[in-house]
């Protein structure tokens, strides 16, 4: 079983956000609108509060057979959605959640899209499968539901956080170049500061940002040793 490249999964990402920007008229928006986006395909987004055993699950993209755990007057129940439904879990609409719920909603949004270039249904091939082939180990279906992940991630990532917006940002904030990065992901506070800023304007996470700014080559990486080194130099002011 092969998933696409991540070079792949980066343009196909873009050219949705590009297409989507175009048919919206959203020109100029420093955020993509993730909600518009998932709704021009055609999903509805619902929000719940999850009983799932895996905690950390804070999304599911319906395929109209698996149900979902979740709590309906305080106890759990299992609900098979409709296909084209997302459910994303309640506490993301809470105050300081909203790149969390942004991100959350575009890994969902790229768990049908992944399926569609794969041509497969990520599911029913996975169970299938596993009925199938009896000499599949736990461990490699587990590494295989982990890259489907990644990828979709990867895909979800790339409709967010296109490489056109996230070079018109580092254009207004760092004259269009690589912002310096010393080994370890350690930022000088001024570059942290711009970073800050290019994520707040795409409203998802520093960490998110930082990441996509790896993933895009964007990052201009200097030995930790320099970064030791200036800060030395400005001693005197500590
Ligand atoms: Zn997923």
């Amino acid at each position: 079983m092969t998933f696409p490249s991540f070079k792949e999964l980066d343009a196909v990402g873009e050219a949705y956000a590009k297409n989507y920007i175009r048919r919206s008229y959203t020109y100029g928006s420093s955020a993509f609108d993730i909600d518009g986006f998932a709704r021009s395909l055609g999903f509805n987004v619902i929000y719940e509060d999850f009983a799932e055993q895996d905690r950390n699950k804070n999304g599911f993209c319906a395929d109209g057979i698996t149900p979902l755990h979740i709590l309906k007057n305080g106890k759990p129940v299992a609900i098979v959605f409709p296909k084209k439904t997302i459910v994303l879990e309640r506490y993301l609409l809470r105050k300081g959640e909203e790149k969390r719920r942004r991100f959350a909603l575009a890994h969902e949004v790229g768990h049908p899209l992944l399926d569609k270039m794969t041509g497969r249904n990520t599911k029913c091939c996975f169970h299938s499968e596993f009925d199938m082939d009896q000499t599949l180990t736990m461990d490699s279906i587990q590494r295989l539901f982990s890259m489907n992940e990644v990828c979709t991630s990867r895909l979800g990532a790339a409709i967010l956080m296109p490489r056109f917006m996230v070079v018109e940002l580092l254009k207004k904030h760092n004259d269009g170049k690589p912002l310096r990065c010393y080994d370890g992901n350690v930022f000088a506070s001024e570059d942290r500061k711009k970073a800050l800023q290019m994520a707040d304007c795409l409203v998802v996470s520093f960490a998110a940002f930082v990441n996509r700014l790896r993933e895009l080559n964007l990052l201009d990486y200097h030995p930790i040793e320099e970064y030791i080194a200036e800060s030395i130099k400005q001693g005197e002011s500590i």
